[in-house]
């Protein structure tokens, strides 16, 4: 029996899909223990019944004003007071942009290995064993935390939420916490990206590289991903084109998403942008050039002008 203590992670109000994530991959290893989630921050008590319904035993909610926004001071401080307090065995958190700065930071302050970047997670012989990919996706390598706390963060989009059963009740405790000699604070946060979908956890995206030429070219792809409802991503070398911001970037030096569709527009397919989408579940590719190397990993390939493919696309995915 283990107890599994998970970080709850929460953006513009809502729980983060990878949390779910977290509490499925708890539950695949929990082995009859408790599966605990931490939620950081004021007014966030209405959030525990959901992770409740997913599979929590437990909710310790932190409503600390300094805590409503991510600051690594605070963060740090506030996860490492709730590990000591409900020792758990097993730490899971999504390896989104907070989980790789606060995984690392936490691990160390408490002297724990970290696995990082886990698509999966089992039990062999009793022994929790974490699948991770190495060499830019193209092997996958099994881990496992020799002594100790197991400490991992885990990619989203990879291991998928379990049921929910709305009837499932769950404890809440409210916790009062010490955090002081904050180094940095927060005031505000200016954001930079429009689309109302969430890159790292979205289900479709639709992608553009240098094929799109303009930041002009890039409102058509917004079209495509308005209709599916889909964020958009880009290459590198659209984003060093300054045709969209570096938010966008996907690959190895940018995010790395996991959808379930992936449309790949006027991008080549390097090795470095691979690392970032090549493990998704279906992937388009729309290129001139029948020799792209995007079209090796791809499982649908479309010859052709995206600027004539793209918008025929968009008029057909409307009928629907
Ligand atoms: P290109 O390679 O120039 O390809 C453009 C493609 O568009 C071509 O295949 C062309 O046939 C096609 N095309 C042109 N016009 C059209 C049209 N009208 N219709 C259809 N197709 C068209 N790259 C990343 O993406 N992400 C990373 O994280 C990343 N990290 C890197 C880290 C390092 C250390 C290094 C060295 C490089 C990294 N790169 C990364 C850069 C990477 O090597 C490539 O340079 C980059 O991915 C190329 O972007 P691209 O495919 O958009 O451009």
């Amino acid at each position: 029996m283990r107890t599994v203590l998970i970080l709850a992670e929460i953006k513009d109000d809502k729980l983060r899909n990878v949390t779910f994530e977290c509490v499925a991959a708890a539950q695949k290893i929990a082995d009859g223990g408790k599966i605990i989630a931490a939620v950081f921050g004021e007014n966030r008590s209405s959030h525990s019944a959901i992770l409740g319904y997913y599979g929590a035993d437990q909710v310790y909610v932190v409503p600390h004003h300094l805590l409503n926004m991510y600051t690594p001071d605070a963060y740090t401080q506030a996860f490492v007071q709730v590990i000591e307090t409900i020792d758990p065995d097993v730490i899971f958190m999504g390896h989104t942009s907070i989980g790789k700065d606060l995984a690392p930071r936490v691990a160390a302050r408490l002297g724990l290995g970290l696995v990082s970047d886990s698509i999966d997670v089992a039990l062999e012989d009793g022994e929790i064993i974490f699948t991770r990919p190495i060499y830019a996706g193209k092997a996958f390598q099994k881990k496992k935390i020799q002594e100790g706390r197991v400490f991992a963060t885990i990619r989203p989009n990879n291991i998928g939420v379990g049921e929910m059963d709305t009837g499932r009740p769950v404890e809440q405790k409210n916790v009062t916490l010490d955090i002081q000699d904050l180094r940095t604070m927060i005031k505000d946060v200016v954001r930079k990206t429009t689309s109302g979908v969430d890159l790292a956890e979205a289900k479709v995206i639709v992608s553009g590289g240098r094929g799109v030429k303009s930041a002009e070219g890039f409102a058509v792809l917004q079209e495509l991903a308005n209709v599916l409802g889909a964020a958009v991503g880009a290459s590198r070398g659209a984003c060093d084109a300054g045709y969209c911001d570096y938010s966008l970037q996907i690959g190895q030096t940018g995010k790395v998403v996991t959808p379930d569709l992936y449309i790949a527009c006027g991008i080549s397919g390097a090795i470095q942008h691979l690392a970032g989408m090549s493990n998704s579940k279906v992937i388009v590719a729309i290129n001139k050039d029948p020799e792209a190397p995007i079209f090796q990993v791809a499982d649908y390939g479309i010859v052709g002008d995206l600027f004539e493919v793209v918008p025929l696309l968009t008029e057909e995915f409307e009928k629907a």
